[in-house]
């Protein structure tokens, strides 16, 4: 399936389907950095007053310092990657320091462990491997340095406990992220899926729409609503049955894939009815653009089983200004100019450009 660059699924922003997951992200990041922030404030006080531990405390309160910021940013911004990121790093890099300053003792070897889950519910796969990896070999290099000299090492069973522990739980929040992403795919492309055709269906052609109006408001080009029908498409059902106009279909909407541009987006709106997002696209070149479908569309008949269906289709073309004219205003007018083919006989182009 042909998808733009820009509209492209992702595995990792989910917030398009109302999965949520993108505003699970922001919380975990926010309860970890509230966690971490407190911890850290706690224990920089109680290490520089009861302990005497200046260094401890002084690393403590620049982690509490920067996790504030990074909560503050969170909070204004609401930028996932970012915060996920920040959360990553300042709970890995605090975790790494406090297992070095109390000699791998058991109470850090806790949080090593556990930064595993944080780092790839976060981070996701793809991008919390390295970090995991980096993570493990600064840990693993530690724990070797230093086999001899920290006690909590020296018996032998917790350096095998904590390297074991780093390495299962790693593995087992690396596969559970892993199935969590191959799921979220492909429920994506269900949800974003036209069930018949493979194409895009009419709610991800929404999404994409206002995607694409956002991000050329600022250049100030153009784009361009094309609306497709079928004519007479009942007489190719009522002449060869359901299955050949299923089949039709389906033609018809390849055909369409392989004329449009990398850039632009086909969906199938219901029925036998398409439209097509032509990016940067106006004027005249939008109108040669649709006529240029309407003669790949009936250049050739489709062939289904054993029969030879000839298919044309009407297009209307409406096209606009991104800061000024939303989908509504565009599919009204290319509505109208659909009708009009049709009333004119059908098997052409009508647009404001029609020539
Ligand atoms: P016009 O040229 O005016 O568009 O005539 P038309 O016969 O194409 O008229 P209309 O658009 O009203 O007909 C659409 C028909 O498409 C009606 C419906 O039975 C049929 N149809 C809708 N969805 C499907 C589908 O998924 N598969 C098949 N085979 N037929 C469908
Ligand atoms: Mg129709
Ligand atoms: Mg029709």
């Amino acid at each position: 399936m042909k998808i733009p660059q820009w509209c492209r699924w992702s595995g990792d922003t989910d917030t398009d389907i109302g999965l949520g997951v993108d505003s699970r992200r922001l919380g975990l990041a926010n309860c970890f950095l509230i966690i971490v922030a407190l911890t850290s404030l706690v224990y920089a006080v109680i290490n520089f007053f009861h302990f005497g531990a200046v260094l401890l405390a002084a690393v403590e309160l620049g982690f509490f310092l920067i996790i504030v910021l990074a909560l503050v940013d969170m909070r204004i911004n609401r930028n996932v990657e970012r915060s996920a990121w920040v959360t990553v790093l300042a709970c890995g890099g605090l975790a790494t320091f406090f297992y070095w300053y109390v000699k791998a003792d058991v109470s850090a070897a806790v949080w090593t462990v556990f930064f595993a889950i944080l780092n790839f519910f976060l981070l996701g796969t793809r991008k919390g491997l390295p970090v995991y990896l980096v993570y493990f070999a600064v840990i693993l290099s530690m724990t070797l340095n230093y086999r001899n000299e920290w006690p909590a090492l020296a018996s032998g069973v917790a350096l095998t406990n904590i390297l074991g522990a780093m390495m299962a739980f790693g593995a087992a929040a690396y596969y559970q992220e892993r199935s969590r992403e191959a799921a979220h795919i492909r429920i994506e492309a269900l949800a974003n899926q036209d069930s018949l055709t493979g194409i895009s269906n009419r709610r991800h052609f929404l999404q994409c729409f206002e995607r694409v109006r956002q991000a050329l408001c600022p250049l100030g080009g153009q784009y361009s609503l094309v609306l497709i029908d079928i004519d007479n498409f009942k007489t190719i059902n009522d002449t060869h049955g359901h299955a050949v106009g299923d089949e039709v279909i389906i033609a018809v909407s390849q055909r369409l894939l392989s004329a449009v541009r990398a850039q632009d987006l086909v969906a199938r709106l219901g029925g036998e009815e398409f439209c097509v997002l032509l990016h940067d696209c106006g004027g005249s070149a939008a109108w040669r653009r649709a006529e240029g479908l309407r003669r790949v569309v009936g250049a050739e008949p489709v062939a289904v089983e054993s029969r030879s269906v000839l298919v044309t289709i009407s297009v209307g073309v409406a096209d606009g200004d991104p800061r000024t004219r939303g989908f509504n205003e565009m599919f009204a007018d290319a509505d109208r100019h659909l009708y009009a083919a049709k009333a004119r006989g059908r098997d052409q182009v009508v647009g404001q450009f029609s020539t």
